[in-house]
């Protein structure tokens, strides 16, 4: 599909701008049935919230195990027999990423049988000590509600222990679709959608802050997605916790839901990311692509439509790489700084938290 910018709006004159700020589920579904009218109004958004300037973080992910009791049927990454990372490891890999000038290191790792709450708080102290200014990002709701079952306590002493030993924000990660039905379906043994914001809501309660996400894609239908927008739209108006929205295109290989799946076309990713930035508008300002799904070329085109973030340099991408993604491990930034200015708007290094660097 071509899409050219000679269409996009710069003048707030969408009838639907003036007659609801907050888009109501009839809207959005109706929406996604008119695209010219859905990017223009996307833009149109993007433009009033965030200007042209589109960021990135350059960060590391460490995937400290891929071990996992976990039975997420769209899961590539787990194994029973895989590797545990040594706390040398995981600071070989924090020196790396600090030499390359990164302001954040993401940890999240599978379900390991026996973790708890110490093993993970061992892994924050260390990188803390050795690299104080380091933000570490760390540890999704469901790492969160596995390590404070295994410990025996809740999630909200874990979340004040994890704090303590320094982290900084937490993976909004584990939200697939946040609909019992659908997650019954497609990860029966993860955290249940009202767990899951109880764990966001906490961590936000106490002051930390986390990104939001979505993976679409695979059984669940445009309504449930659309329910998913609410929900997270209903919890930013309440906490204000979450830094940004994260879309994540299912990777359909090596795991048991990918011949179920949707086919997702490039219109119908483009048209996602649109919708996100009008049904979260203005609660949740950062709309996120994920290069390391879409592929660059594609992600840098959303920036077109609604998006104003493309995450992270990541230097390690082992979770989707499994699950048939083609990119490299890593972006450099002079790469994302290249593919932000050829889509025509101005790449800023940002900090986890939205920062400029
Ligand atoms: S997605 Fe995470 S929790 Fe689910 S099986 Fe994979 S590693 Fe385990």
């Amino acid at each position: 599909m071509m899409l050219s910018r000679e269409r996009e709006v710069s003048k707030p004159d969408d009838t639907l701008l003036a007659q609801d700020r907050w888009m109501d589920r009839a809207t959005l579904m109706a929406l996604w049935n008119e695209p010219v009218r859905l990017f223009r109004l996307a833009n149109l958004l993007r433009k009033e919230r965030c200007g042209d300037e589109v960021s990135f973080v350059i960060n590391r992910n460490v995937n400290f195990t891929n071990r996992c009791v976990g039975s997420c049927r769209f899961c590539a990454f787990r194994r029973s027999d895989g590797y545990i990372l040594t706390e040398e490891e995981i600071l070989e890999r924090v020196a790396a990423a600090e030499r390359f000038s990164a302001t954040e290191i993401c940890i999240q790792g599978g379900l390991a049988p026996g973790l708890v709450l110490e093993d993970y708080c061992r892994i924050l102290e260390a990188i803390r000590e050795n690299f104080p200014r380091m933000h570490l990002h760390a540890y999704s709701p469901m790492e969160v509600f596995y390590m404070s079952k295994n410990s025996g306590i809740t999630p909200e002493d874990s979340i004040k222990e994890l704090k303590r030993a320094g982290l900084g924000s937490m993976p909004g990660t584990a939200a697939e679709i946040l609909v019992d039905r659908v997650r019954m379906e497609i990860c029966p043994s993860k955290l249940t959608t009202a767990e899951w914001r109880d764990v966001i809501t906490t961590a936000h309660g106490l002051g930390v802050p986390t990104t939001s996400t979505m993976l679409y894609g695979h059984v669940e239908s445009l309504e449930d997605r659309i329910n998913h927008l609410l929900l997270l739209r209903e919890i930013q108006a309440d906490t204000g916790g979450f830094t940004e929205f994260v879309l994540l295109p299912f990777m359909s290989g090596n795991n048991s839901l990918g011949p179920m799946s949707q086919r997702l076309s490039h219109l119908d990713n483009l048209k996602m990311h649109a919708l996100a930035r009008v049904a979260l508008h203005p609660l949740i300002g950062n709309i996120q692509a994920s290069w390391v799904k879409l592929g660059r070329d594609l992600a840098g085109r959303t920036v077109l439509w609604g998006t104003n973030d493309l995450g992270g340099t990541l230097m390690e991408e082992n979770i989707s790489r499994t699950a048939g993604a083609v990119e490299a491990e890593c972006m450099t930034p002079a790469q994302f700084r290249d593919l932000i200015e050829r889509n025509g708007r101005v790449p800023v290094q940002r900090t986890t938290l939205y920062g400029r660097v």
